[in-house]
């Protein structure tokens, strides 16, 4: 059995039809001890011709054998299979729904976990939480319930009709299973800490299959198929090495339990004989006697089962117990206020922004306003702090209180679900869903129809490409949509986000691979569909932003200057170098 904070409620949640399960299994002891009782008569009843019946003496004849053994062997054998079939559905039905609610807490949970944690955490590594451990920890909830209750209840009964009927004899046969239970013990120890490297193992392994097929261009552009393979095969064996190392140690504890088992066996035929030569005990009651050893077997078999399971479940819910425990640390603070009817003005004040777990600023004493309805491009060299500062508008990680301000309330202040409820973003990473490209652009607003999804995608000037597919709206894109190009990908990003038709939109590095034409295309069409709503642009190009209302141009983490594009190109050094510089690079393209 398994316990710990993540799986203790579900004892109690499923506990209707464990209790059904447990009423079943303890009819399936009790029949499955009368067996024996049946085999005495048997073997006594051949032997002298008379057997012992409810304290008198019967004849056994072909009768009493129908009536008293065949019959009640018959339902003890219904007993057993009702019974059986009873408590395998109750337990592990109840373990199936135990592991169907434990994903759905994982994934709800992960949900909420913030972008950081999943730039710490790879993804092979959850992926191998949501299948290979959980099903672990379900196969030690139905099974390590099961292996309990029926090495306890089948072990005390049976041991209470040996002890009946010898004390000594039971004691030595008890006697190897001391021992036993101390091997087990200390064996089991070691085996939850080689479950836990053999997952670790399996996880590095997923992680690294997740990257090369998720990367496999790269790999076959630098031709470095045989390398991933080596690297794979290192880890395949580290993973094989761990399994090895774990059956190694499950296997030896089988084998002391086999061992502890058949020396039991021996003290029972060679102290029980002596029983029946001193003529304190009959041929049958021997037998009697072994056919309940026989019975607590399986228990005892269970007991060894029942560490190595336990040994893997506990090791396996450790580690879902650290996603599930895992701090979201980008949350609302109790007192937020849910703020409805944003209108859009973003205020940046003195903030200076360090990424969790590093030391250095990468944002210093950033300064700026937004006004509702502005169309803002923020500019600056890659790696300049663009992308962070909209990542804090949308409250991607914690920001300092007093620093950034959303229609003046601190954004600490309000619901992080309200500042994006009134945003849409689209992000430099224009990941798109293995679904129809129709859905893809709907997913943003799920109150929308094909006619919005066709509006935002003549917006986006991708109309015209998405008509050409055979299958138009309704192409079902690859795994992160491979099977458009990246101009066409980022465009039915931007158009996800304009079905929207957000407060505030942002758009991060998003028309880096259309053309320029259809760059010119999507700008205008942004401006005047967006009247009185704020846009930002985000962008390393001068050209992609130079006729918005207002520019704010960054460099190293600060604000150099802010206004529109003359007033910089006239007052700001930095920016007219940059200006020339990136016209410069424009001609030597085109030469
Ligand atoms: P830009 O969008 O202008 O290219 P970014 O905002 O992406 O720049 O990055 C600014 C700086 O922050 C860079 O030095 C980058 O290496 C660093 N940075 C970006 N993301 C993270 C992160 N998640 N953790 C730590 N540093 C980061």
């Amino acid at each position: 059995m398994i316990f710990g904070k993540h799986i203790n409620r579900y004892y109690l949640k499923y506990s209707y039809i464990l209790l059904l399960g447990l009423a079943a299994l303890i009819l399936v002891d009790y029949f499955q001890l009368k067996i024996p009782e049946l085999y005495k008569m048997v073997i006594n009843g051949m032997n002298t011709g008379y057997v012992e019946f409810n304290g008198q003496a019967e004849t056994f004849d072909i009768d009493f054998l129908l009536d008293n053994i065949c019959l009640p062997l018959i339902i003890v054998i219904i007993a057993l299979v009702f019974g059986r079939f009873l408590w395998r559905i109750c337990f592990f039905g109840s373990a199936i729904k135990v592991e169907t609610d434990i994903r759905n807490k994982m994934f709800a949970h992960c949900k909420n976990l913030s972008q950081q944690y999943y730039q710490v955490n790879k993804v092979g590594n959850m992926m191998s939480l949501f299948t290979n451990d959980l099903e672990t920890v379900q196969e030690c909830f139905g099974s390590g319930i099961l292996m309990f209750f029926d090495a306890a209840l089948l072990g005390c009964m049976a041991i209470i009709k040996m002890w009946r009927m010898d004390w000594m004899l039971t004691c030595f046969t008890l006697l190897p299973m001391i021992f036993l239970a101390l091997a087990a013990t200390i064996v089991g120890k070691s085996m939850t800490k080689k479950w836990e490297l053999r997952q670790e193992a399996f996880s590095d392994l997923s992680d690294f299959s997740q990257e090369s097929f998720s990367g496999i261009a790269v790999i076959k552009a630098f031709v470095k198929e045989t390398k991933e393979l080596l690297a794979f095969k290192k880890l395949n064996i580290k993973n094989e090495n761990t399994n090895i190392d774990f059956t190694k140690t499950a296997t030896l504890l089988r084998i002391f339990v086999t061992l502890f088992v058949e020396s039991v066996i021996c003290i029972i035929l060679g102290y029980g004989g002596y029983l029946v030569y001193i003529d304190s005990f009959d041929a049958g009651e021997l037998v009697e006697f072994i056919g309940y050893f026989n019975a607590i077997v399986w228990p005892i078999m269970a007991v060894s089962e029942l560490i190595d399971m336990t040994s893997r479940g506990k090791a396996s819910l450790k580690r879902i117990g650290e996603l599930l425990d895992s701090k979201q640390d980008v949350a609302d603070a109790p007192d937020v206020i849910e703020l409805k009817d944003i209108k859009g003005k973003i205020e940046f004040r003195n903030l200076t922004f360090r990424y969790p777990g590093t030391e250095r600023d990468v944002l210093t004493n950033v300064s700026f306003t937004i006004n509702p309805g502005e169309n803002v491009g923020i500019v600056g060299k890659t790696g300049s702090g663009k992308t962070t500062i909209v990542d804090l508008i949308l409250r991607t990680y914690n920001v300092p209180e007093g620093t950034v301000f959303i229609d003046g309330y601190d954004v600490n202040k309000i619901s992080i679900h309200s500042v994006r409820e009134a945003s849409a973003y689209v992000p430099q990473d224009n990941f798109l869903f293995s679904d129809t490209i129709e859905n893809n652009i709907r997913f943003a607003y799920e109150g929308s129809d094909k006619d919005a999804a066709v509006k935002a995608a003549k917006l986006a000037d991708v109309h015209d490409n998405i008509a050409e597919f055979k299958e138009g709206y309704n192409t079902v894109l690859g795994e992160r949509g491979v099977t458009v190009s990246g101009g066409q990908k980022q465009r039915i990003s931007i158009s996800r986000a304009l079905i929207r038709d957000p407060v505030i939109l942002i758009l991060d590095d998003s028309v880096s691979a259309v053309d320029t034409k259809t760059e010119k295309v999507i700008l205008e069409n942004l401006k005047s569909t967006r009247a009185g709503k704020t846009t930002i642009l985000v962008s390393h190009r001068i050209s992609t932003v130079e006729n918005m209302d207002k520019i704010i141009f960054v460099d190293d983490g600060k604000v150099i200057a802010i206004g529109t594009h003359d007033e910089l190109y006239n007052e700001c050094p930095a920016y007219y170098k940059m200006v020339n510089l990136q016209k410069l690079e424009d001609e030597e393209d085109i030469d």
